[in-house]
Parts: C-alpha cells; sequence; structure tokens
C-alpha cells in the first residue's frame, strides 16, 4: 500500500494536498471547545460568533488570547516538513487546510488556502481594512483595537454562522476538480462544505491517498488507497524518493 501510494505521488502531475484537525493535534494543537474550567459557562456562540464579540469583546479576546498563548509553542512536526520537501520537489502543490494555526506556512509551504480562516492574524471588526498579526503585544490590553478606526479588531477565523470565504473555497473545490491526486490528512470528513472536497475529487477522475489514524467515510471509497496512521510518521515515507532514485 505504501509503495502503490509512493508512486501514485511519483506520476502525480497536479497533487493537492487536504488537511483537518488530526493534521495539528499531532503536533501537539489543542481543538477549544469552551469545555474548560471558566469558559464552560459560555456558550459556542457567546465566544465564537460575531455578536458575542460585539456584546462582550473583553471577554471573547480573552479566551482569544488564552488560544493564542496556548498555541504559541506549537511546532509542525515531520509531517509538515515533508510537506514541503514534495512541493519544492514537484513545483506544484496547493494546500487546501481547515486548520487556522498557520502551521503550514510555518513549515515554509506556499500556495496554502486556509478555508476556515488563520488565527494568525486580526483585521478590523469594520472592514476598513485594518490587519495585523496577532502578538502578546496585541493581546496585552483586551480588546485590541483598529489603528486606523478604533473600532475592535476580530480574529481572521471564519466565526460561527459566518459563511466561509467564497474566494477560497471556489478556488479549493477548482482545484479538487482539477487535481489527479489529493492527500487527504487528518480529516474526518464530516464538516461541509469542505468535507466535499474529496468527493469532488473523486468525482473528477483524481485518485485518493487518505492517511488518518482513524477510518472514515472516505476511506471505503472507490479510489482510496486509506493509510491508517499518523502524518508524522508516514508523510516522511512518502516523500522520499531515495530508494528508487
Ligand atoms: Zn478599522
Amino acid at each position: 500500500m505504501i509503495q502503490m501510494a509512493k508512486e501514485l505521488i511519483k506520476a502525480s502531475r497536479k497533487p493537492v494536498v487536504f488537511t483537518g484537525a488530526g493534521m495539528s493535534r499531532e503536533s501537539g494543537m489543542r481543538t477549544f471547545r469552551g469545555e474548560d474550567g471558566l469558559w464552560k459557562q459560555y456558550s459556542p456562540e457567546q465566544l465564537s460568533s460575531i455578536e458575542g464579540l460585539r456584546a462582550d469583546p473583553e471577554t471573547v479576546w480573552e479566551w482569544y488570547r488564552m488560544r493564542f498563548m496556548k498555541s504559541e509553542g506549537v511546532k509542525p512536526h515531520s509531517g509538515y516538513y515533508a510537506l514541503t520537501a514534495l512541493q519544492n520537489e514537484k513545483g506544484y502543490l496547493p494546500v487546501i487546510t481547515q486548520n487556522i494555526d498557520g502551521l503550514h506556512s510555518e513549515a515554509g509551504q506556499v500556495d496554502v488556502l486556509e478555508i476556515h480562516g488563520s488565527m494568525r492574524t486580526a483585521s478590523c471588526i469594520h472592514r476598513c481594512g485594518y490587519s495585523v498579526a496577532l502578538s502578546r503585544e496585541l493581546v496585552k490590553n483586551l480588546p485590541p483595537v483598529c489603528q486606523k478606526c478604533g473600532a475592535i479588531l476580530r480574529p481572521d477565523i471564519v466565526l460561527f454562522g459566518e459563511a466561509l470565504p467564497q474566494d477560497v473555497l471556489m478556488r479549493a473545490y477548482n482545484l479538487a476538480e482539477q487535481c489527479d491526486l489529493m492527500l487527504v490528512i487528518g480529516t474526518s470528513v464530516k464538516v461541509w462544505p469542505a468535507a466535499g472536497l474529496p468527493f469532488a475529487a473523486l468525482d473528477s477522475g483524481a485518485k485518493i491517498i487518505e492517511i488518518n489514524p482513524v477510518q472514515t467515510e472516505l476511506s471505503v471509497s472507490k479510489g482510496v488507497i486509506s493509510i491508517r496512521n499518523n502524518a508524522g510518521e508516514i508523510l516522511p515515507v512518502l516523500a522520499d524518493h531515495r530508494q528508487e532514485s
């Protein structure tokens, strides 16, 4: 199975990567759903919607500051660097991710489509055009405000009740329909509309290599090579062509 996957990758002219929470989790990134301690009293709507942010910017920003602080030390695992090497080698490997942590870019990848936005930047809630990198300095005094118009800032992630960025999503679907191979890594393939991407690729005749310790709906589909393993272990093996050359 590994050998088959390696050959598919080697032969592919238009590969695409699609990652989900499992990829981040392997790096130690936590997924926060408001279940811990003092955050338990707040609903997801209060902490993660634009209305919640408007109603109580200080509390909501405290929540994002906590998440930012906890994710600060998280580093990309070896699977990320294997993808970077593969991207450099192929000269073409768009990366579509549902993750908001920026680890793909941190590992040196380019052409990363963050369909659920990014936790690394914040921008003006009034969309005046002001945008800034999230930093300890920025979240020292809460809530952080726009340096251009004085309104509060919002994290650049897709909030509860908001639509996904349509231009990014449209390009992701175009890539899925045009690719000849999609590496689907660490995603439960359950959160729509992102979950439709691998199926769009399959429908267009692409092959899929799925890397996930857990079986998903995709695992049993035709045209899918499903490798039940961690990305950090298997990607360096798949991206290594030394034995063949
Ligand atoms: Zn502004």
